[in-house]
């Protein structure tokens, strides 16, 4: 029987990267699981894919089509799981975007892509799981995904630092809010993650003059790991499948630092 068998979970931003890898866990140990992003064609891809692991553990695989932005589309997104999954127990606000900018340079359409996105799109994530849990009675679990740019501010990424730290702020108004409904809200923060979002990001850290060649700013930024490499999303799923269980029950605002030791907070 695994940790999470039979319970409701909607991840989103699963088409890809570690929120692919959150909701394959989940699948792993018997969940139901929405697999939710932007990228509806490729987050139903991945739901099809996943059908006969899900089978094999006792679960279900399903998708949605989903701009977290978008208070509609989200509140469609629960209701589609609802109707196949009868309840909602569990739900990951995962989806981010990063866009780099040498910092003399951000602009308002920056910060608002950026913060939209992580910021709003994780509150909006958050009010609509919850009310789905206390319509259903209460009790539930919201996870949200912060970032070492949670606990540090870096350059070339400030709009990214400013709404990961927003992640954290909001778990804990969240897990004190929720409280009374029996629902706990944590989070955990990533290091750095081999996935097509740092591709994209060593790509941009090149086009505005911060690194020179390709893997430069990836291999700088890693450079103090003291577990020596940069993560898989598999290194950080353990963790996930742990704050989705009820093994984590008396865990709540809380944010699990899963970087591999480069932030010690
Ligand atoms: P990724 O870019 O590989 O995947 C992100 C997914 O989110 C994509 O499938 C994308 O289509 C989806 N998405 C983007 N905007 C969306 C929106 N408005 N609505 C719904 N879906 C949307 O990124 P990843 O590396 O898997 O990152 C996942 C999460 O982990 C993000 O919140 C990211 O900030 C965070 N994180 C990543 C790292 C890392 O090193 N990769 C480190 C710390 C935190």
């Amino acid at each position: 029987m695994g940790r999470v068998s039979g319970r409701s979970c909607i991840v989103t931003g699963a088409a890809r990267g570690i929120g692919r890898a959150i909701g394959e866990a989940l699948l792993d140990e018997g969940a139901l699981v929405c697999f939710a992003d932007i990228n509806g064609d490729q987050a139903r891809s991945v739901a099809a894919a996943n059908s006969e692991r899900a089978e094999r553990n006792g679960g279900r695989a399903t998708w949605a089509d989903v701009d977290v932005t978008s208070r509609d589309a989200v509140r469609a997104m629960i209701e589609k799981t609802v109707a196949e999954f009868g309840r909602l127990d569990v739900k990951f606000n995962n989806a981010g975007v990063n866009k780099p900018m040498n910092f003399l340079d951000v602009t308002e359409d920056n910060w608002n892509f950026v913060m939209g996105v992580n910021g709003l799109g994780c509150l909006i994530g958050m009010q609509e799981a919850a009310r789905q849990m206390i319509a259903q009675g209460g009790g539930g679990k919201i996870v949200n995904t912060a970032s070492i740019a949670s606990r540090q501010g870096f350059d070339n990424v400030a709009p990214y630092c400013a709404s990961k730290w927003a992640v954290v702020s909001l778990t804990q108004s969240g897990a004190r809010d929720l409280a009374k409904h029996d629902i706990t809200v944590t989070g955990f923060a990533p290091g750095v993650v081999a996935t097509e979002m740092w591709e994209q990001v060593d790509e941009d850290l090149m086009r505005i003059g911060a690194s020179a060649k390709p893997g430069e700013a990836m291999e700088a930024f890693s450079a103090d790991i003291l577990r020596g490499r940069v993560a898989t999303p598999a290194d950080i799923t353990g963790t996930t499948t742990f704050l989705a269980s009820r093994d984590s029950d008396y865990m709540t605002g809380q944010i699990v630092m899963i970087d591999g030791g480069m932030t010690l907070v």
